[in-house]
């Protein structure tokens, strides 16, 4: 999962990109609204954090554009105390969520879970594929009552396949969902690592689709 951060204060932006990467998500940052809306119109993210008061363009600007491009990945904004006419203005522009500064961190990293968990269509914290649960508050994957020991970039491919179960994934947005903007990508390594995941996992439930891409399935669901 891949997950913008625009914030013009250094120490927050870098705060909150450290609390995210620990978190298991992938991380750019932009300090400027600029910056920032040209990143959320130009890369796929999963979730964006937004700042509201911003130089050179101010979130709520930003947002609007993304929502008139047609944009719909889920919006955190986060607001000044005291100035409840941005989260009016913020969700009237589109935001999905808001929070107020000052904020505890462990409170966006709940509120980012439950955006990217309701963006793809889940209820829970919890997905379950067969054998397999992946837990997404815990960032862990256990099956068969063992928890995996995986590596932050496995288990980034293997939530973001589980928040898209049964939907064929390529390996073009694989990469695009699994590392920064920064990161020199080759698709081909998407192969090694979901080899690497199947031998983990010990079940049949990362499908290849030829000439397309993966597709997360239990076992017992399979078509034809
Ligand atoms: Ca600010």
């Amino acid at each position: 999962m891949r997950i913008l951060v625009v914030e013009d204060d250094a120490a927050l932006n870098a705060q909150l990109k450290s609390a995210l990467e620990d978190a298991g998500y992938v991380v750019d940052a932009a300090t400027d609204g600029e910056e920032g809306h040209f990143l959320g119109d130009t890369e796929p993210y999963d979730c964006i954090i937004l700042d509201i008061g911003l130089p050179v363009m101010d979130g709520i600007s930003v947002l609007q554009r993304w929502r008139e491009d047609g944009r719909k990945m889920p919006v955190l904004i986060l607001t000044a105390r005291d100035r409840w006419s941005d989260k009016v203005s913020g969700i009237d522009a589109g935001a999905d969520d808001y929070v107020t500064k000052p904020f505890h961190v462990e409170e966006v990293l709940a509120r980012v879970r439950a955006l990217i968990r309701r963006a793809a269509g889940h209820a829970t914290s919890e997905i379950r594929c067969g054998p397999l649960t992946i837990d997404t508050k815990a960032s862990k994957a256990v099956v068969d009552g063992i928890t995996l020991k995986l590596t932050s970039h496995e288990f980034r491919l293997l939530s973001y396949l589980g928040h898209h179960l049964g939907e064929v994934i390529s390996r073009t947005e694989l990469v695009e969902h699994l590392y920064d903007q920064d990161f020199d990508r080759d698709s081909n390594t998407i192969e090694v690592f979901v080899g690497r995941l199947r031998r983990k996992i010990g079940h049949d439930v990362i499908e290849t689709v030829r000439g397309l891409g993966y597709r997360m399935t239990a076992p017992d669901e399979k078509a034809g």
